[in-house]
């Protein structure tokens, strides 16, 4: 099972580029970013992430084009399922994961469209910092750098 935060789920528009993307807050996180700047999101809590709370999100939130999972959980394979089920109920829908580990198998980067890896480093900032460790990749092409236009 995963879980989610209902009232943290919001449409975002810089997480993912030219996309309207709807952001799934995912707890029960098992990393260890030295920077964590959502420790909560370690505690086991919210609710089940099921196929019908997906398609009442999407249907409630006419014109989003892209579902972005914020963190894994903790159960590879309700992800995964999780994930099927937007791709092929929704199939206008692309599938994005924000990991907080340096690498993810290879299910993950054949199953996501969008995939960030690296663990939160203060230090070096978040995706649209130069600096940032963190990486952006799109069907295994790494767009990171086209956060950081703003910052030219
Ligand atoms: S992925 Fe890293 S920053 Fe995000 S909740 Fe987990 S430990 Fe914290």
């Amino acid at each position: 099972m995963i879980k989610y935060i209902p009232e943290l789920t919001d449409i975002v528009l810089e997480e993912i580029p030219d996309r309207v993307s709807l952001a799934v807050e995912i707890t029960n996180c098992q990393g260890n970013c030295p920077g964590c700047h959502s420790p909560f999101l370690k505690r086991d809590m919210g609710e089940e992430l099921t196929p019908e709370a997906i398609d009442e999100m999407i249907s409630s939130n006419f014109g989003v084009d892209c579902f972005l999972f914020l963190g894994e959980g903790a159960d590879p394979d309700a992800l995964r399922e999780a994930a099927l089920h937007v791709k092929t109920s929704h199939p206008g829908i692309e599938l994005a994961l924000y990991s907080g580990r340096e690498n993810v198998e290879d299910w993950i980067s054949g199953l996501f469209d969008y995939v960030k890896v690296g663990p939160y480093r203060a230090e070096c900032g978040p995706l649209n910092e130069r600096s940032t460790n963190q990486r952006l990749y799109h069907h295994g092409e790494d767009i990171t750098s086209r956060f950081w236009r703003k910052n030219r």
